[in-house]
């Protein structure tokens, strides 16, 4: 089914502020001002900047201007008032973790690769009971999980039965940390959530649904009254992979098929990874789905030519290609 919900209270996200975290700041401190307008459609968007003076707030016209911002660690991006990308521009692949706020609690979806600590941020943001949940367990997703009292996780055969002392730590094969030499986490997990499960977040629905193909425990994040699909490693731009392991090609078209039918045209889809060139969090469309689903259906058919040598490639659409081996 395709929804054909509207945009009900839908931010338009033009607030893109670079704030300071943290306190591992080694650069000389650049200063910079920032101005810029949020619109919102009932016209009475009125934000504070966290990390700023109290006062720093947009005007009636929704109007902001800050003098002598320094350089942070992390962007924030408004999609709406209840929904707030956190993005990491200094880590190079340019991760998206979500603050999903409803009005009894929260979830955010991806934690990072740990090098610094989203925990500061999101507290900065919310005073609601925080959930942390990976859209997978690859190392660059779940490197703050161990800073969140409350984490989640997919209950599917294969996670949940291996808990140790009420922990969970991920395979090797499945952090992949050892690649920038990050330590394999555990956590304490207190939460397990079904695929088809809706988290009930106080006036705000959020659907788990499983969508194994770049891995076999990723999942996606499904708002349907607010068109919001929040994709982790599923769909963003760039290079998708296929390659890692885990990875699996028929699982990744079925799983593709599924969401297309839970996507509308008017459907935000947030990934987890921002294309270097682009600026602001990955938003992508039904049309990307659409094409992703295409270019997998027809590399499982061998339509698609393959481009490259030991890593081959295959193209999506402007926005993406898929690797494989
Ligand atoms: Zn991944």
């Amino acid at each position: 089914m395709r929804s054909q919900l509207s945009f009900i209270g839908r931010v338009v996200c033009s607030l893109y502020v670079l704030l300071l975290f943290g306190h591992s700041v080694s650069i000389a401190a650049e200063k910079y001002d920032l101005k810029g307008t949020v619109k919102g459609i009932d016209d009475k968007v009125n934000v504070e900047l966290a990390g700023t003076k109290k006062d720093d707030k947009t005007n009636r016209n929704g109007e902001f201007k800050l003098n002598n911002v320094l350089e942070g660690e992390y962007t924030l991006q408004v999609i709406d008032e209840m929904t707030i990308a956190i993005g990491e521009p200094r880590y190079y692949q340019q991760n998206y973790s979500y603050l999903i706020l409803g009005k009894d609690r929260a979830i955010l979806l991806d934690t990072g690769p740990g090098l610094r600590d989203i925990r500061a941020v999101v507290d900065s943001l919310t005073k609601l009971p925080v959930t942390a949940v990976s859209s997978h367990l690859h190392y660059d997703h779940i490197g703050n999980h161990d800073r969140f009292d409350q984490v989640a996780m997919v209950d599917l055969p294969g996670t949940r039965n291996r808990m140790s002392s009420g922990e969970f730590s991920p395979a090797y094969s499945e952090h992949l940390g050892f690649l920038e030499g990050i330590e394999k986490p555990s956590f304490r997990v207190s939460q397990w959530w079904l695929s088809q499960q809706k988290i009930d977040l106080g006036g705000r629905i959020i659907t788990v649904i499983s969508a194994p193909g770049h891995t076999p425990e990723s999942i996606v994040l499904l708002d349907e009254e607010r068109d919001l699909l929040f994709s982790g490693d599923f769909i963003y731009e760039g290079q998708l992979l296929l390659v890692l392991p885990g990875s699996n090609l028929d699982q990744y078209h079925e799983s593709a098929q599924k969401l297309l039918e839970v996507v509308s045209d008017n459907t935000l889809i947030l990934g987890a990874h921002r294309w270097q060139a682009s600026s602001g969090a990955p938003v992508m469309g039904y049309e990307d789905l659409a094409a992703l689903t295409q270019s997998l259906a027809k590399i499982r058919t061998s339509e698609l030519e393959r481009q490259g040598f030991i890593l081959n490639t295959y193209p999506v659409n402007s926005r993406m290609e898929i690797i494989v081996y």
